[in-house]
């Protein structure tokens, strides 16, 4: 849970329009996306596509999308799966390419133009997405396969497809009438924009605000937090300054180390309130709109809740078993977190000063709380995460659990410049896919870490189609002198980001539909963080960036011990962002809230310390607004899973050949392609048991290791 990303999902299937006009002009031959990519393993040619091919590249998309699925609407043969469902899975190919470049690039590598198309292109999308999921002849169709099942005799994959696709439409509104259809779409456009507006705002937010520093405020800060913030003053045109800003990389070392108390407020005051300032880019209406919808829309398609509808198709399948596992967790988390604060309030108090502990304050006293109890600072730690060796070691690991190889490919087009290519191949050279890595944060790029895919696995007239992946990071950069050094959660964060990628990797799906339980979707990449801070495997690749040699065996004891340090902090701060999330979509219609005094008194009712802000809260929560809306609570659901499922090669051997192979073949390949619960069991031969997760973050009554 240490480190949560934004997993990048890029829709499988987007199709259909709303009017098509008889004449088109002709196609612009020089359109990347109207011509074969005529690249190596046909990756999108990234620099000779432009902001100006994507607008006709997604009409014509949405034209031949059109024309694909009017073919399935009309013809006359009986409905059969191949005819049917087979066929509305190859339907829209090229609206698949570019909404996959486009997506990716305006969340990695986005200006204006980007901007603007986004905002353009995005209500379209969504009307075309209810077009075919509202079209009744279409649902038609796939009813009568979905009722004549039995007859086929389908495979397994065939049968999940069929399952969630039909349950799918039902949840769109394809059984509502006419009236009723026409109020969701509308739902839907007026969602679609709030949303992308919402996430601008958001990235304004944080590209507005830079809180320029003098030498005696440097006081405390590492070398390397003093170099980067002398970066970031330089890149705002303050050459000889410092400067922190709201971005991740740049705010937290600096409320960590910085020994002015008033600067470390202002700096998180500004974080904590992105979004919230009473300007253009002001989030609260925003919100409170967003929900108001969700929730009128889920009173119009007969459901409870937005939550109800939302977790149908997951593991937990309804609001109440999430708020189960939350609240068991929040019980145990809690009394850890006011445990921790008391020791940090004791450092101040020896301190002699009589401050109390505010939010701001945590990071600065969790470190010396740190260095107290375990004599760890994050800058001892650093030289021994060079991002090259964190990223070979996470190469190695797979390599010795799967077999594959990492050969970088210079040649090849990139989706921007700053990013590394990687083909991946199988032990004996057969070709798996692609992988991108782009590593540190600009303007163009949105905050987090993330996973996606410019192209998934599938079979097209029974040629393997290979999968192209890429995983995009916000590392603390190089600079100066220094190569760019991580802190042990960044490293985590990149086996976690890796997780996903060899998830999408070694998919083995059929079809470009997969149904991926949401609440599994974590549970590839967040085993692989079990990994990164293994004894055994710090050994292989945690190497000091100057002389090479291998992080000493007490470091590595340390890091080991400090495992469960800040877990209640962190377990806490996550838990109320998701259990906000859930309260926001559980409300009935008509849910008209007032978005600050609404978080503040749902907060305070369910207990949490004054002392301690929601991970995320309202209005720079992404999450909630760019489509983990119900979903937040997913990381620490799939935790329970990942952790019990690494208790499996923890009972074996880190790099048991047969877990290994087992994972592999019941868990990475057929994700998305059948029940995860299913999955699950055949791996583990039995259900997940909780006690893993509490054990490892320190949660378990006899085993409060922050004494
Ligand atoms: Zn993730």
């Amino acid at each position: 849970m240490k480190n949560i990303c934004i997993h990048l999902l890029i829709c499988g299937l987007v199709c259909l329009p709303l009017v098509s006009c008889n004449k088109q002009p002709a196609l612009d031959k020089n359109n990347p996306f109207f011509l074969t990519y005529n690249t190596n393993f046909n990756v999108p040619p990234f620099e000779k596509i432009m902001a100006v091919h994507y607008m006709p590249a997604f009409n014509e998309g949405m034209i031949q999308g059109r024309k694909d699925i009017e073919k399935i609407v009309t013809a006359k043969k009986e409905p059969t799966f191949e005819n049917t469902i087979a066929a509305y899975d190859k339907a829209g190919e090229l609206l698949r390419n570019v909404s996959a470049v486009f997506f990716s690039q305006s969340t990695a590598n986005t200006n204006d133009s980007l901007q603007k198309i986004e905002i353009e292109i995005s209500p379209v999308l969504s009307a075309y997405n209810d077009e075919i999921l509202l079209n009744p002849e279409l649902f038609k169709k796939v009813k009568s396969v979905y009722d004549n099942q039995e007859k086929f005799n389908l495979k397994p994959d065939q049968k999940f497809i069929l399952e969630n696709l039909y349950k799918g439409f039902v949840r769109n509104g394809a059984n509502l009438d006419q009236t009723d259809q026409d109020t969701l779409k509308a739902y839907n456009q007026k969602l679609s924009v709030l949303t992308v507006k919402f996430s601008q705002n958001v990235l304004a937010e944080n590209n507005s605000y830079t809180l320029f520093l003098n030498k005696e405020d440097l006081k405390g800060l590492p070398e390397s937090v003093v170099n980067a913030a002398a970066e970031t003053a330089k890149n705002a045109g303050q050459d000889g300054k410092w400067a922190i800003t709201t971005q991740r990389p740049s705010i937290f070392p600096f409320i960590t180390y910085a020994e002015n108390r008033s600067l470390r407020k202002q700096v998180y005051e500004a974080y904590a309130n992105r979004g919230n300032n009473g300007n253009e880019f002001d989030n609260n209406k925003i919100l409170a709109e967003i929900v108001k919808i969700r929730a009128d829309r889920a009173k119009l398609l007969g459901y409870k809740t937005h939550s109800d509808i939302i977790l149908e198709p997951r593991m937990a399948k309804t609001p109440e078993n999430v708020l189960n596992l939350l609240d068991n967790l929040w019980k145990k988390a809690i009394p850890v977190a006011k445990n921790e604060l008391a020791g940090m309030q004791k450092i101040a108090q020896k301190e002699g000063t009589r401050l109390k502990i505010e939010p701001s304050d945590w990071w600065y006293y969790a470190e010396k709380l740190r260095k107290e109890k375990y004599d760890l600072n994050d800058s001892e730690l650093r030289p021994y995460f060079k991002l090259n060796n964190v990223r070979d070691g996470a190469f190695n690991v797979a390599n010795k659990l799967f077999g594959i190889t990492f050969t970088p490919l210079t040649a090849l087009p990139r989706p921007h410049p700053e990013a590394e290519a990687f083909e991946v191949k199988e032990a004996d050279g057969t070709h798996v896919g692609v992988l991108y890595m782009d590593f540190f944060p600009r303007e163009s790029k949105q905050q987090g870490a993330w996973c996606g895919t410019y192209r998934s696995h599938s079979l097209v007239d029974g040629k393997e189609i290979t999968p192209v992946v890429t995983t995009c990071f916000n590392f603390t950069k190089p600079s100066g002198s220094l190569p760019a050094l991580l802190s042990v959660e960044e490293a985590s964060t990149l086996y976690h980001e890796f997780g996903h990628a060899l998830d999408a990797l070694f998919n083995k799906s059929n079809y470009n539909q997969t149904y991926i339980a949401w609440d599994f979707v974590e549970l590839p990449s967040q085993i692989m963080e079990h990994w990164a801070t293994e004894p055994e495997v710090l050994n292989l690749y945690a190497k000091h960036y100057e002389t090479g040699e291998s992080i000493p065996a007490e470091l590595v004891q340390k890091i080991k011990n400090s495992s469960y340090f800040n877990q209640g902090f962190e377990t806490v701060e996550y838990l109320a962002a998701s259990l906000l999330d859930i309260k926001f979509h559980t409300l009935t219609a008509p849910a008209v809230i007032n978005v600050q005094p609404f978080e503040k008194e749902y907060l305070a009712g369910i207990g949490l310390i004054p002392e301690i802000l929601p991970r995320y809260r309202s209005t720079y929560f992404l999450h909630i607004a760019g489509g983990y809306d119900s979903g937040y609570y997913s990381y620490i659901w799939a935790a329970v899973y990942d952790n019990d499922a690494f208790e499996a090669f923890k009972e074996k051997g880190l790099f048991d050949q047969t877990v290994a192979a087992s994972f592999r073949k019941n868990i990475l390949e057929r994700n998305g392609t059948m029940d995860a619960m299913q999955m699950f069991l055949n791996f583990r031969g039995r259900e997940a048991s909780i006690d893993p997760l509490l054990k490892n973050r320190g949660l378990m009554q006899n085993n409060n290791s922050t004494n």
